[in-house]
Parts: C-alpha cells; structure tokens; sequence
C-alpha cells in the first residue's frame, strides 16, 4: 500500500481556499443546477445552502473510475500536481470533464429534488448561487485548523452582509460544520443550520402529509456518520419513509447511531484502495438486506456505495432521500391528522477536548492531557473500519492513531511517513470513540493532531 504524499493535501487544501471546492471546479460550475429553480438571496432569512461536496461529486466519480484504471501507474498526488497547471492554462474543468470520464449530474440532481421537496411543504428558501460562501470544512477535515478559523471567521461576515439567518442544507458534513465547528471557532456565531431531513420530517408530521410512490420498492438505508452519529439525526429519516407508501424499509445490520462507513472522511482522495476496501465491506452488508434500492442523505457516501458496487459487480442503486421523496410528492398526497413531533436527538460522543488556542503550547498541552488518559485497552480498534481494512495493523488502528499523537507531543521521534500514514488514514467516522472506556474523543483528537503535526513541521 502506497503512502500518502502530501501534496494531495494541499491540493485540496488550497482549491478550498481558492476557488471554493476540493476539486477546483468553481463556483460558475458549481451553482448552475439552481438556475431558474431559485430566487437569488435569502427569503426571511433563509437559504438553502449546497455546500461545497454535492455540486462536484459527479466529477469525483469519473475520477475515481480513471484512479482505478491507472493505479500503479499513477495516483491521486500525480492528478494533483496536473490540477493547477490545468486550471492555470483555462482548460481546468473542460480537462477533468474528459480526463475524468464526465459529470454524472445525479448529485445535483438530489439538490433540485431536495428544493422542490423543501418547496412543496411550504419552506421559503433563496439561494446565494456565486455569493455562497464555501463552508471550507475540507480546512478542518486535514487539519488546516488556523486555516479554517480565520476562513470561518470570514463566513460569519459574509453571511451578516447577506442578511443570512437560517441555513438549511442536503449535506450532512456541513451541516456538522455549521452547527458544532462554527460555534467553536467563530466567536458569536448566530446562524441556525438544519439538516434537510430535520425539516422535512418536522413539516411532513405537522401538516399530517403521506405520499404515495405509486409503485412497491425494497428499500434500504445507509446512515451516514456525520448525520447519525455525530449529528445525532436518525428517527426523521424512518419517520419520512414509514410515511411513504409503496416503500418497504429493511435495516442493515449497523444502522442508526451505529451505522457502519462508507470508505468517505476525505480517504477517497488520500487512500483511494483502503477508501475502497471499508466500501466493500459495507455493501456487502447492504446487499444482505435484499433490497433493490439503497439509500442515503451524503454525497461522499453515494460515491463511495456506488464505487463498492461498481467493484463487486452489483447493480444496485443508490440514490439520495431527496430524490426519492421528491418522486413520491410529485404523485401526491393525503392528508392525515397533522401533529407536532420532537424528534429525539442522539448525543453520541464524549465531551470534546477544549483548547484555548491553535498555538503549538495548547496543543500539545491538551493533546499530551487527553492521550495520556488513553487505558490502551484497545476497545476502540474493535469496529475501527479502516484497521479492518488495513488488516488489523495496530499502528492503522483507533489505538495505534491515540499512541502516535502521545509520542507526537511527547516530543519522541517520529517519521512524517508515519503521521501521514496513520492519522491520515483515519476517516473521522467517530466509531471508536462510542466505545472508549475513558471518554477520549478519538476522532476529534486525531484532527488536532494532524494539526499540530502540520504547524510543528512534522509533516511538510
Ligand atoms: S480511528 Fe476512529 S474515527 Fe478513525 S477510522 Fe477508526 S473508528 Fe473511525
Ligand atoms: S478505547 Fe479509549 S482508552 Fe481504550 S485504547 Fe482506545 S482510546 Fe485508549
């Protein structure tokens, strides 16, 4: 297995600070899904945001179908040293549009079926189109941490300046964005943001709606882990379905709380083959539920479903909830007594480490506090699904990660190719920190310490 090199990193890193996407493509590309479906600015307040993932997913997965036909010749670092000389020289987008296999347009699809869902219950909404300022939680992801505050803090502004009070969005990860990182590190943050399903459920109990697919489907569904986990939205989403005739909704094994990853956390870019391999193992537990349709509410985790399938040579589909809702609702409705639902909210992790600043002193210091507390009883590793992948290595696990930031800060020697290699094949799912008997947030331990390995210089 390859390492990862970091220019892929920065690759990303710098498109989100330049252009507003991982990729590079661009807010002009970006936004043309809400032309003529939307107003332009917010209405009351209120808009519905894309987000920086579901607009250019489509070209992820002609990348990725182009990274596989070509791996061992080249890899995503090499595509990421093309980008920018390509983007320089204009032919950027046209470039990845034929190098990548072209768009598949069911991402923004899922965002024009999410709007007309949204309408039809009666949720005013506008849109920014160009004025949306990316979330650039892709900063936080790799732990560009300085980065993301002061780009965050810059989003606050501009929100203000747009007269932005409400957020509603498709995407999970921003969402988590908005809602738990935002809050830390923009002082006075005082923007509401809902995920799409909060709000539909919400409408869809209060005005006692029901529709009708109008045909009978086996339907399954992926919880994404942004959503379920750490968001703590589940009982929404089985509300809606139970809501819609026709669909018959089969669990999976782990589900909810517990759900299981799709292979998404930003290692689809940086591990492709081990991003792969945790999508294996999750469609073949999808696949034994029998349905014939699977769904979820993340564009990452549709990429990284549709790749597993691809890769086992099933023709299973997988399409987001929107979509789904939104053709049921085109065939109409019936009423039944409308009702005001408080959906439960899960809260799922440990309290999270509090850090008084980025400077490499606070960091260390809680790092050092945090992962010394750390039993190494290795309860964390057991459902780990990227040390499952990379074949129970404990220096690829939940542990080994935790022990590497402790030498880390502890000031022992470590390799760049080693932080790289273990805290940059972690996908950020959060599963191991359900387990930890000490509380540890695991996942959120593992950003900071990306960071600190970044601002110590460890890594280039
Ligand atoms: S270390 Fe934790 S957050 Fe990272 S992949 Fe493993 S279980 Fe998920
Ligand atoms: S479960 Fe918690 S205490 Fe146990 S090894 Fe993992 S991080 Fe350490």
């Amino acid at each position: 297995m390859g390492s990862i090199v970091p220019e892929v990193v920065s690759f990303a890193a710098r498109n989100t600070k330049e252009v507003g996407d991982v990729l590079g493509i661009g807010a002009d590309k970006r936004v043309k899904w809400a032309e003529g479906l939307l107003e332009r600015g917010p209405v009351k307040g209120t808009i519905f945001y894309a987000g920086e993932m579901y607009p250019v997913m489509g070209y992820s997965e002609g990348a990725f179908k182009i990274l596989k036909r070509v791996e061992g010749l080249m890899n995503i670092n090499h595509l990421a040293k093309v980008g920018p000389i390509m983007r320089k020289l204009g032919i950027y987008t046209v470039g990845m549009n034929s190098l990548w296999g072209g768009i598949n347009r069911r991402y923004e699809k899922a965002l024009q079926d999410a709007v007309k869902v949204l309408r039809g219950l009666g949720v005013e909404i506008g849109f920014l189109f160009e004025d949306e300022p990316p979330s650039g939680v892709a900063l936080h992801t790799y732990g560009l941490l300085r980065e993301f505050q002061e780009h965050a803090n810059w989003v606050h502004r501009r929100l203000k300046e747009l007269g932005v009070k409400k957020i509603i969005t498709l995407d999970p990860i921003v969402a988590t964005a908005f809602r738990l990182y935002y809050p830390e590190f923009v002082p006075g943050w005082d923007v509401e943001c809902y995920h799409f399903v909060e709000v539909v459920a919400e409408r869809m109990a209060e005005l006692g709606l029901k529709f009708d697919l109008g045909r009978r489907i086996k339907v399954t569904y992926h919880d994404p882990c942004y959503l379920a986990r750490t968001l703590g939205v589940v009982d929404e989403v089985r509300f809606i379905l139970s809501r819609i005739e026709g669909v018959e909704l089969v669990e999976p094994e782990r589900r909810g709380i517990f759900t299981g990853c799709s292979g998404d956390g930003g290692l689809e870019l940086t591990q492709p083959p081990v991003a792969r391999k945790v999508a294996l193992d999750r469609v073949m537990e999808l696949k034994k539920t029998g349905a014939n349709l699977v769904l979820t509410s993340c564009p990452a985790c549709i990429l990284m479903l549709r790749t597993g399938f691809d890769f086992i040579g099933q023709r299973v589909g997988v399409e987001d909830l929107a979509s789904l809702i939104a053709e049921a609702m085109a065939r109409g409705s019936e009423r039944v007594e409308g009702e005001v639902k408080n959906f439960k909210r899960y809260r799922v992790f440990p309290k999270s480490p509090h850090f008084d600043s980025l400077s490499l002193e606070d960091l260390s210091r809680v790092l050092k506090m945090e992962t010394d507390r750390c039993k190494k009883c290795g309860f964390c590793n057991v459902e780990c699904p990227t040390s499952k992948a990379m074949n129970r290595l404990e220096s690829r696990s939940s542990r080994g990660r935790v022990t590497l930031i402790n030498s880390l800060v502890s000031g022992d020697p470590v390799r760049p190719k080693e932080v790289l290699d273990r805290l940059y094949t972690c996908v950020l799912c959060g599963r191991c920190s359900q387990e930890c008997p000490a509380g540890l947030h695991v996942q959120e331990l593992i950003v900071y310490g990306r960071a600190y390995a970044i601002y110590s210089g460890t890594i280039p």
